[in-house]
């Protein structure tokens, strides 16, 4: 499909207003979001090419502004060639801590509309608007309003999507987007529904490509198979397209092309910390005997972590004494982890910063402000989606990764110890007013008072 065939032709009129029955998911998706960010921190960027992403030789744009685009300028493109196309580019670096900020506010205001939201990264969010089927929401309208709200209390642009189910809400949060037709940057329509009625003629005009989780590896061998459009997909038989895609795969697509999408808007009401308490029957001495046992601790709840699929960027440790009193200290690290060696690492230098004066009743670990593997994997690589690498390109991320991990620990490590210093004395109010909110799992101990309220 070339870049200025604009698929689609048949959109509903803005007036038809479907009933959530008819439009029961949502997919809102922020434009440009990164490069955005950027621009509204530094208004002189306004109307300038902006990239966020990383330089030199291997980096890859995360993000580009509109102005960018128009130079054709996208994401997951190598800087280098970025540079190539538009030589005014302004590259940044990313600032994940603004993003993450700015992401905060997007899904209060999505929060606001429906509690049954399911976040995508940073700038993505699915909702299931069918609770609010006897508020009389008329979808249409809700999204209008969303939009307006977006843009008034955050200064982002964003596309909203509607449509049956996951596949049509986000192939039509696609089409609501502003588009770059010949160098000329044309606005969407802002708010897109898929009428069931359409819904044939949508995936008719459907590149295989445009498919959700189809990478450019997978597109490779389907078009090398003479399927190169998703009416294609429908007419094959599953076991040979098993035969060389793998059976998951195969049963996706082949759904994908009869319009069905069994996922639902997944709602995470999972507790936002995982962690392991301990109380021990016979009191620690020392800050050998602590840090060894947090160290049985850290594989602990690495193991959780990785059984829930997650990394987590803050570490936590709490150490209550005998006098009752108690301490904690935490680390926000700019990247996840979910291996005990990272995590024991981590919690060694919070444990190394706290007077032990006495002997030590109680210790805890905790693992906290989650992200999801792949958005993990995202961040380290600034926004590329790993699955839309070829194999080649994700190993050499991959192994990229390993080696920013490494030397972002050690780093994380020196901050920890730069913060606090050595057996510097803290209270667990310390940790409160430093943000971090601990809502444990706690550990099956069975006696002790609870820890967060002592002093020393
Ligand atoms: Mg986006």
């Amino acid at each position: 499909m070339s870049p200025s065939v604009r698929p689609f032709a048949a959109l509903n009129s803005p007036s038809e207003a479907p009933s959530v029955d008819e439009a029961p998911i949502l997919h809102i998706d922020l434009d440009a979001f990164f490069a955005s960010v950027e621009i509204l921190d530094d208004p002189s960027l306004a109307g300038r090419p902006v990239a966020v992403g990383g330089g030199g030789d291997r980096g890859v744009v995360a993000s580009a502004s509109y102005e960018a685009r128009r130079f054709g300028v996208r994401s997951a493109m190598p800087s280098v060639v970025a540079r190539r196309l538009c030589p005014d580019l302004i590259m940044l670096p990313g600032r994940f801590d603004r993003y993450e900020a700015y992401s905060r506010e997007f899904h209060r205001v999505v929060q606001d509309l429906t509690p049954d939201f399911e976040p995508l990264g940073l700038d993505e969010v699915f909702a299931d608007l069918r609770s609010l089927r006897r508020l009389q929401v008329r979808p249409v309208a809700a999204s209008v309003a969303l939009r307006e709200r977006i843009t008034n209390e955050l200064g982002l642009q964003c596309g909203v999507g509607l449509g049956r189910n996951k596949l049509f809400a986000k192939l039509a949060s696609k089409r609501s987007k502003p588009l770059v037709v010949d160098g000329q940057l044309v606005a969407g329509p802002g708010v897109v529904w898929v009428s069931p009625a359409l819904e044939a003629r949508w995936l008719e005009e459907l590149p295989v490509r445009a498919l959700w989780g189809v990478g450019p590896a997978t597109a490779a061998k389907l078009e090398k198979l003479g399927l190169n459009w998703v009416r294609d997909l429908a007419r094959v038989d599953e076991a040979t397209l098993a035969g060389h895609v793998g059976s998951a795969m195969a049963a996706t697509l082949v759904a994908y092309s009869h319009g069905e999408d069994r996922r639902e808007v997944v709602v995470d009401r999972r507790a936002k910390s995982l962690g392991h308490d301990q109380t021990f029957a016979r009191s620690l001495q020392g800050l050998g005997e602590v840090v060894e046992a947090a160290r049985s601790h850290a594989a602990v709840v690495a193991r959780a972590l990785r059984g829930h699929d997650r990394v987590a960027r803050t570490i936590s440790v709490v150490v209550r004494f005998d006098d009752l009193t108690s301490v904690s200290r935490s680390q926000t690290l700019s990247f996840g982890v979910d291996d005990e060696v990272a995590i024991a690492a981590i919690a060694e230098a919070l444990l190394g910063s706290i007077e032990i004066h006495h002997a030590v009743r109680l210790l805890g670990i905790h693992a906290s402000s989650f992200l999801e593997r792949s958005q993990n994997q995202m961040q380290l690589t600034f926004g590329l989606d790993p699955a839309s690498l070829d194999p080649r390109e994700h190993a050499v991320l991959v192994s990229h990764d390993r080696q920013i991990s490494h030397e972002a620990l050690r780093d994380a490590v020196d901050e920890v110890r730069q913060r606090f210093g050595r057996a510097a004395v803290g209270t667990a109010g310390e940790l409160r007013e430093s943000g971090l909110d601990i809502e444990t799992q706690r550990g099956r101990h069975a006696f002790g008072p609870e820890t967060g309220h002592g002093g020393s």
